[in-house]
């Protein structure tokens, strides 16, 4: 078994099968080290409408969200995928790159990462099946698509957007985002999910250059002087150390890289003085900034006749609107299930029984909250303390109040003719509020726990490498300065595609 290698990267989910296929592609040979297992083949991950079902068990991490008053003291797991792919192999599939605003906000704090910077990035990550434009990729390794617009939940959204007097969008990823259209899916034009280890790693998968550890856990890291050189895993054989003669390539997510920096020496002083983790660089941003969108896990509605099997994700649309016309940019996003869904709070609350319920989640995508992770033990396996805050900022709940009323409107405009039938959760009578704090879980985006900036506080460079140490990177969502108004899975492999642009001008 080889054990030294060009690079190696921690992770081979969004950020890390990216960074790895292009360091690779450009003659290194690269180790990729993946706690999970292998995931190709596997029916329950192929198959869009079975994503639900695999946030729990044995594809998942099974992190949760330390809880507070404000969402009613309730448990919220936070999922993360755990095998190749990592949470591109289990998430929802959506592909949204959000608006130049977002990459404003970066650049302001880390220079280079504009719209305009991002754009080729973001080109060359995708094969849209309409083909290449002028802001689209044509010949990347995700095929990127768009739902069979016929069910008529999805048509009902189209119709109950324009009757609030929302723009019907050709492409939420295209020029006018803004609106109600047709949501974009890393699924192929066969219908299976598209992961960032099926586009990025299983073309190459025959390479020597290419060599991928499963059912290893990275431990820590490992340095000569101020290089990282290695990497101490634990793997189906016992403890091995593995060489980088490059350099290391952090792409393990947003809960577990901030882990490994902190477990290898790199963080706050007095959290690895509290674990017994001798400093070896002093960054008090590791693990804080935390960041992710609330998601109300949903609102429900009864439908006029039972909704049939599931299509795709079971969803089909992006509705995408401001909360407040004053507002710069659009901070809310609804999209439909073809079935119930609730959180279990409002399963004991609310009659969610029968086959013709159907559901809308919302969320505020220009949220303002944010937490913080922190260790609970030096043990590499022991449970995070992840607090998000979530609701903290009086602006995410008043954002998400006001996306409740206009979703309870829609439902019961002529888009809706002859589709609603009634109220479910909430109830026209329900006090807003309540109902926000009963519902609210993850949108899944967590990020922004070793931020990438200009400033000395931020612990990794604008050009992705950890600051106070050589031969370093993270490629992952961690670095996410700031919550884009957008889901993450799109921005997230971009940073992949970048990072290793970064490394190889660094070689
Ligand atoms: C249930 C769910 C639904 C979501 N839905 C969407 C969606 O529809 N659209 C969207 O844009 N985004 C969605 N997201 C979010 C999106 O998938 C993530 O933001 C993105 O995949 C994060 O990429 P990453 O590279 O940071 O981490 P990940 O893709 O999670 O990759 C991290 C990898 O590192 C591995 N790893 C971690 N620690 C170690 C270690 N110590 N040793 C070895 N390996 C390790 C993990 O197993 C994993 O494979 C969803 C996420 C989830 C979980």
């Amino acid at each position: 078994m080889k054990t030294s290698f060009d690079y190696i990267v921690i992770g081979s989910g969004t950020g890390g099968a990216a960074v790895a296929r292009r360091l690779h592609d450009a003659g290194a040979e690269v180790a990729v080290i993946e706690a999970g297992k292998s995931t190709f083949g596997v029916p329950e991950i192929e198959d869009p409408s079975q994503w639900f079902g695999l946030q729990t068990g044995a594809w998942d991490w099974g992190h949760h969200y330390t809880t507070t008053d404000r969402i009613l003291g309730r448990d919220i797991p936070i999922p993360r995928g755990k095998g190749l792919g990592g949470s591109s192999a289990t998430n929802a599939m959506m592909w949204y790159r959000g608006v130049p605003e977002d990459y404003a906000r970066w650049d302001a704090v880390a220079p280079g990462w504009s719209w305009e910077d991002c754009l080729p990035a973001y080109k060359a990550c995708e094969t849209w099946e309409y083909g290449e434009t002028a802001l689209r990729g044509g010949s990347g390794p995700l095929e990127i698509t768009r739902p069979d617009p016929h069910h008529p939940l999805t048509q009902s959204m189209l119709k109950g957007g324009a009757a609030m007097g929302l723009p019907v969008v050709d492409d939420p990823n295209g020029p006018e985002p803004f609106g109600v259209g047709l949501a974009n899916f890393n699924i192929d034009r066969q219908g299976r999910r598209n992961t960032s280890a099926n586009a990025y790693l299983e073309p190459i998968i025959a390479s020597d250059r290419l060599n991928i550890f499963t059912k290893t856990l990275a431990l820590s890291l490992i340095f000569q002087g101020d290089k990282a050189t290695g990497v101490r895993v634990s793997g189906p054989d016992g403890e091995l150390d593995l060489t980088a003669h490059s350099g290391v390539v952090l792409a393990a997510g947003a809960l577990e890289t901030p882990r490994l920096l902190m477990l290898s020496g790199i963080g706050a002083e007095a959290e690895l003085a509290r674990l017994g983790v001798p400093l070896k660089v002093k960054a008090e941003a590791i693990g804080q900034n935390f960041q992710d969108h609330p998601l109300l896990r949903a609102l429900n509605f009864r439908a006029t006749s039972p909704l049939g099997a599931m299509k795709g994700n079971g969803g089909g649309t992006l509705t995408i609107w401001k909360s407040d016309e004053a507002l710069p940019q659009a901070d809310l996003l609804a999209f439909p299930i073809q079935g119930r869904s609730a959180v279990p709070a409002l399963w004991d609350h609310y009659t969610l029984d029968g086959d013709d319920v159907f559901a809308v989640g919302l969320g505020v995508m220009r949220s303002f909250s944010k937490g913080e992770l922190r260790l609970t033990s030096a043990d590499p396996t022991a449970p995070l303390d992840i607090q998000p805050n979530l609701l903290s900022d009086p602006r995410d709940l008043a954002a998400l109040v006001s996306g409740v009323e206009f979703l309870m409107d829609m439902v019961a405009s002529e888009g809706f003719d002859g589709y609603f039938k009634d109220y479910v959760a909430p109830l026209r009578e329900d006090d807003i509020e309540t109902f926000v704090r009963r519902s609210c879980s993850t949108f899944f985006h967590c990020c922004g726990t070793a931020r990438m900036g200009a400033a000395d506080d931020a612990p990794v460079s604008p050009q992705l490498g950890v600051k106070g140490v050589r031969g370093l990177w993270v490629a992952d969502a961690s670095v996410i300065p700031e919550i884009p108004a957008c889901h993450t899975h799109a921005p997230v492999t971009m940073i992949g595609e970048r990072a290793a642009t970064f490394i190889l001008e660094d070689a």
